[in-house]
């Protein structure tokens, strides 16, 4: 069996750009309201109105929580936890 590890999965399509997921998220590291503490960053192209959402390196699924912050208070329930084949052996089946 290959290595898979936790991570967040992101429909942008159904994004509304609250930016409830990056202030749950630097709440979750910071205990403030703070979303330059957030390690999930939401972008809307004002010129496309297209949203880019990224998950950023330091994201650890909120080890130990049951549901991660930003998949909680994500009301159009755009933001999943799934899984990933781990970068440290990707050939792995
Ligand atoms: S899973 Fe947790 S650490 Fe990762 S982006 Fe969401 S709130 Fe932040
Ligand atoms: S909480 Fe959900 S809808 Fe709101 S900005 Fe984040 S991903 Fe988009």
């Amino acid at each position: 069996m290959g290595a898979f590890t936790e991570t967040i999965i992101a429909d942008a399509r159904g994004c509304t750009t609250c930016m409830a997921c990056e202030l749950a998220c630097g709440f979750r590291w910071s205990k403030k309201m703070d979303p330059s503490q957030s390690t999930i960053r939401v972008h809307r192209n004002d010129a496309t109105g297209l949203v880019d959402i990224q998950v950023l390196e330091g994201c650890d699924s909120c080890s130990g929580v049951e549901i991660p912050y930003c998949v909680v208070v994500c009301a159009p329930q755009v933001l999943s936890l799934g899984r990933k084949r781990s970068k440290k052996n990707p050939g792995a089946l």
